[in-house]
């Protein structure tokens, strides 16, 4: 048994201060990840911050379109939120394959981003992890990664990322609202999540003490057809082997505009830009959809147990977008 102390400010700069005053402290919103990884000895913080009276758990439209979601916003409220389900279908429909209704019930958006690695060696607690422990070796580069990704390892990580609103976020540009020890800022999703190289252990850029207060989403009209796409070993309560959020519009038979984001096969969630770009005025087709998904995969670096995941991930792409074409069917 390791004593942990447990505090609940009501203020945003309560929270912080206490964070930031104790390297060895950690925030905890709705605790489905934090709580779990304390029990397995993998997280050993000796003070627990809890952030749910803060008043971070709003969801508003913006003036000029988007959205601003709090961080403590559960994913349950912000998936069934109707200018989520308006605007922005594909968002909504990540939240809800994530996990189950309970657990969706509780876990918070800014939670989400947070979350750490389903990676068994990483939560062992036991096996050499760089991620856990920099400096003791990798156990999935030769062990059983059937799980793990293909797109932006290193030979120190090859872990993907498990989140499945992340990937939405990713092709939708969100941009990550902060406050900490340093004051405000606001961090583009494309920085947030930082690619293993040799220091898999830092997975974003956010200093100790430092609180996601909200998320923004852009408007994008293409989003409002947009759709996500979860491929798993079961329908339910299950993390991606690959997942695909598309957005498309079509003018004339070719590629107007068109978002597409990748998870289950990338160390961080993967906007797709090179598949992107060969769509760019390219007819509309199935071809075309797969040439693409060829142009962004030719940089997979697939092991002994996950090569599977180019196809399935090339298939994935094509259906995806196919069904972003006609709004969503298939
Ligand atoms: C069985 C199971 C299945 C799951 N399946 C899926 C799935 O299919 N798809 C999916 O996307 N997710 C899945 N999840 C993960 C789940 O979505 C996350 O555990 C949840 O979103 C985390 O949110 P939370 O509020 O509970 O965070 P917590 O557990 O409270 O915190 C998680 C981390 O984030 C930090 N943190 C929390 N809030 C903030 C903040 N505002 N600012 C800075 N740091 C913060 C904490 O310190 C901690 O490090 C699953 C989880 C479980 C247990
Ligand atoms: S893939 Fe990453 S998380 Fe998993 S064992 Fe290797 S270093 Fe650790």
């Amino acid at each position: 048994m390791r004593p942990v102390t447990y505090a609940r400010p009501a203020g945003v700069a309560e929270a912080i201060a206490a964070v930031a005053a104790d390297p060895a402290s950690a925030f905890l919103a709705g605790g489905t990840t934090e709580i779990d990884l304390l029990r397995l000895g993998v997280t050993r913080p000796d003070a627990l911050v809890d952030i749910n009276d803060l008043p971070l758990a709003e969801l508003t439209e913006l003036p000029g379109g988007g959205l601003h979601i709090g961080a403590l916003a559960r994913m349950t409220d912000v998936a069934r939120a109707q200018p989520v389900t308006r605007a922005y279908p594909g968002m909504s429909r990540a939240l809800l394959l994530g996990a189950s209704e309970q657990l969706r019930n509780m876990a918070s958006m800014g939670g989400n981003l947070c979350q750490r690695v389903r990676c068994a060696y990483f939560r062992d607690g036991t096996s050499p992890c760089n991620k856990r422990e920099p400096g003791t070796g990798c156990s999935a580069l030769e062990g059983i990664n059937r799980g793990h990704a293909i797109l932006g390892t290193s030979d120190s990580c090859i872990a993907t990322h498990p989140s499945d609103v992340a990937v939405a976020l990713v092709g939708l540009d969100a941009m990550v609202h902060t406050d900490g020890p340093n004051g405000t800022r606001a961090i583009s999703i494309h920085d947030f999540y930082l690619l293993p190289g040799d220091t898999p252990d830092r997975e974003h850029p956010l200093d100790h003490g430092e609180l996601i207060t909200a998320i923004e989403v852009p408007p994008a009209g293409v989003a409002a057809r947009s759709v996500y796409l979860k491929f798993r070993d079961r329908q339910s309560y299950e993390f991606a082997l690959v997942s695909v959020f598309a957005a498309l519009r079509v003018e004339d038979g070719r590629v107007a505009e068109v978002r597409l984001a990748l998870g289950g096969v990338g160390t961080r969630p993967w906007r797709a830009w090179r598949a992107e770009d060969h769509l760019a005025g390219t007819p509309a087709t199935a071809e075309s959809f797969a040439a693409a998904a060829d142009a962004e995969l030719s940089a997979a670096v697939p092991r002994q147990h996950n090569a599977f995941k180019v196809e399935l991930a090339r298939r994935a792409v094509v259906r995806g977008l196919t069904q972003a074409m006609s709004g969503g069917r298939s």
